[in-house]
């Protein structure tokens, strides 16, 4: 028996998603709008570490992710001409498309009978204590056991229920993506670092035959790109990354709607992550910076253990605590590591050995269960 019934999840994206699979796996009535149109879903590329691999192991979505990405186990350093300067084992991971992930998590959401609906919003919610009362953008009302906002960094559902006071900060990097057809050499984790070190392209396998490459910016104040323009932009920025794995990528990237622009917008919700029946999930309650790979990760983890919480405890205010209970610690120390190595990053010289030795500790912790 489950302590919530019926659960509205405000964002269908991996965490909401991930939600309404798991809930529907413990037969709860499952409601999942997102305010995206139903057009089929775009993005880059996505790593799942280890963890997030197996925590989607326990709700049976893991080998759907494993064959349609590429599983690896390698982390490869270049200079920026491509001259191989260390390989090293890395954890297992696995990178795969977005747009693949979101397939194969909503796919199961909707077969196992959550009501998916997109094109839609919250209007208003009334929590009333023994339940909680809501409002669509179209007009329709209905009341639910629980909301969960699954609704990403820049929460609506947060901002309402919390206040404006735990929204995202800028944390000094950007991050520009785009895919390319897989070179043989992109086997795994590769990074690419200017002679000075303080610039750094990334390239990671989707499949076996695609990859996405990164580039990080840092800039002390919040950038905004013409989204018209970015292909151009991205092209001038990489002009002395001579590496054949970049130029030939590059020559692929011929049209802005290729290439995606985001600023690291962070924030950690102090716990508890709940206000009487609202709950946040992912981004909605801790936006990490990606040097992790991690964000996608803790939002498939607080799913799953939201689900398991939800039906070991009697009653929701009990399975909301012992929600909070198990993730903050663990959601903390995942964000704390991604921001400082991102604040290395930007730091006058940067410290490659330090870094990678902050890494592998926090990949070490992942691997404790969550
Ligand atoms: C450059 C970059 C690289 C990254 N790389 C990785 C990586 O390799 N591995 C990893 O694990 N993580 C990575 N992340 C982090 C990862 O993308 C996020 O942590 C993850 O998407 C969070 O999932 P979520 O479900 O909480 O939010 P999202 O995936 O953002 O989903 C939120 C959903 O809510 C919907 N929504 C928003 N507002 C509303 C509203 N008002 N009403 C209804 N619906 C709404 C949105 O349309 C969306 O579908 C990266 C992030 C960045 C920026």
């Amino acid at each position: 028996m489950t302590s919530a019934q019926r659960v509205l999840v405000v964002g269908c994206g991996i965490g909401g998603a991930t939600l309404a699979y798991a809930l529907r796996r413990n037969d709860v009535d499952v409601h999942c709008i997102d305010i995206k149109p139903s057009t089929p879903p775009t993005g880059a590329g996505i790593c799942l570490l280890h963890n997030a691999v197996r925590a989607l192991g326990t709700i049976g979505l893991a080998d759907a992710c494993l064959e349609s990405g590429l599983p690896f186990q390698v982390f490869k350093q270049y200079d920026a001409a491509g001259k191989l300067l260390a390989s090293n084992p890395a954890p297992p991971g696995c990178g795969m498309r977005r747009p693949e992930l979101a397939r194969i998590l909503e796919g199961a959401a909707a077969s196992a009978g959550a009501v998916m609906e997109k094109g839609i919003t919250l209007r208003d919610l009334v929590d009333r204590g023994s339940h909680v009362e809501v409002t669509f953008s179209d007009g329709r009302q209905a009341s639910y056991d629980l909301v969960v906002a699954a609704d990403g960094a820049y929460s609506k559902v947060r901002e309402r229920v919390f206040g404006a006071e735990h929204g995202v900060r800028f944390a000094g990097q950007s991050a520009w993506r785009f895919n390319a057809p897989r070179p043989a050499e992109v086997d795994g984790f590769c990074l690419y670092r200017s002679a000075d070190g303080r610039r750094t392209v990334g390239a990671l396998p989707t499949s076996k035959e695609t990859c996405y490459l990164f580039f990080l910016e840092n800039s002390a104040e919040h950038l905004h790109m013409p989204d018209d323009q970015l292909h151009v932009l991205l092209h001038e920025r990489l002009a002395d990354f001579s590496a054949p794995v970049i130029r030939d990528s590059l020559a692929h990237l011929t049209d802005a709607c290729q290439a995606s622009f985001r600023p690291f917008d962070i924030t950690l919700v102090p716990a508890p992550w709940h206000r009487g029946r609202v709950v946040l999930i992912g981004d909605a309650a801790h936006s990490p910076t990606p040097q992790m790979t991690s964000g996608g990760g803790m939002a498939i983890e607080d799913a799953i253990v939201l689900a398991q919480s939800l039906q070991q405890h009697p009653t929701v205010p009990e399975a909301l605590a012992a929600h909070g209970a198990r993730r903050y610690e663990r959601v903390k120390t995942v964000f704390e590591a991604s921001l400082q190595l991102c604040l290395y990053e930007q730091e006058p010289v940067p410290n490659p050995q330090r870094s990678a030795a902050l890494l592998l500790k926090t990949y070490q912790y992942l691997g404790q269960p969550m």
